[in-house]
């Protein structure tokens, strides 16, 4: 491992390269730096380097850092329980892991009370049963109209994906391509002034770069920025 600002530089230039080989633009991925377990001062020696955007997976950890970190875009990447949603509403910019009609509607009620409109993303659960959370492939164009027709206040900006690990990152790619194929479906097949599909958020450390060659819009990027996490102190 380098220090932060030569970890983001590698993750630039691999990505730089990823994209050189299946001819896409770099600048249509954005990289979201994963700082959950890790404290302000390393988000800002991120921010410092560069970084525009940064990911949490727990409220608890965007409350506790939010008023120590530098001026960033904040999201909220990991399972969101409703109860919670008050507390970062108007924290975040975007919620990447929206899977029922129950969040959206909770999501939408306080985006209202505050007067804005909350971007979102579907989590979709590509890989079936190996993990718990996010809507199944076929139910998520039902999940998207429901939404679209019930809260007025979000504004749904694409999909999600989390990718089982596999050792070999190449494993995941028919995941990837899957997710990509959905999105563009999607896309191409709904229309609504609060649908506007321009991310799709796919990759994580091991398997950014198999991500990236798929079509992602967004990585999300932890331990090959800031080194494994220590969830002892936790
Ligand atoms: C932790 C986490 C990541 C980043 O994981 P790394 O393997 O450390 O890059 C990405 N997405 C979600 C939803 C996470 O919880």
């Amino acid at each position: 491992m380098g220090t932060i600002a030569e970890n983001i530089k590698m993750i630039e230039d691999e990505k730089a390269e990823a994209c050189r080989r299946v001819g896409r633009d770099p600048s249509e991925v954005l990289l979201c730096a994963v700082t959950k377990t890790h404290p302000a001062e390393m988000i800002n020696e991120a921010i410092e380097a560069g970084v525009t955007d940064i990911g949490e997976n727990k409220v608890q950890e965007i409350l506790d850092k939010y008023d120590h970190v530098n001026k960033v875009r904040w999201h909220m990447i990991g399972h969101l329980q409703t109860n919670k949603v008050k507390y970062i509403i108007d924290k975040v910019c975007m919620i990447h892991s929206v899977d029922s009609l129950h969040l959206a509607k909770e999501i939408d009620r306080r985006a209202e009370q505050h007067g804005i409109t909350m971007d979102i993303l579907i989590e979709v659960n590509t890989a079936q049963d190996e993990h718990k959370f996010g809507v199944a492939p076929e139910d998520t164009e039902a999940l998207i109209k429901q939404i679209l027709e019930e809260c007025p206040s979000v504004r749904i900006r694409g999909l999600m994906t989390i990718a089982p690990y596999r050792e070999d990152p190449e494993d995941v790619r028919p995941y990837f391509r899957r997710t990509k194929q959905l999105y563009d479906e999607l896309a191409e097949k709904i229309d609504s002034p609060h649908l506007d599909f321009k991310y799709l958020s796919m990759g994580m450390s091991n398997d950014r770069v198999i991500a990236e060659e798929e079509g992602s819009t967004i990585v999300r990027v932890g331990s090959a920025i800031f080194g494994a996490r220590d969830y002892s102190k936790h």
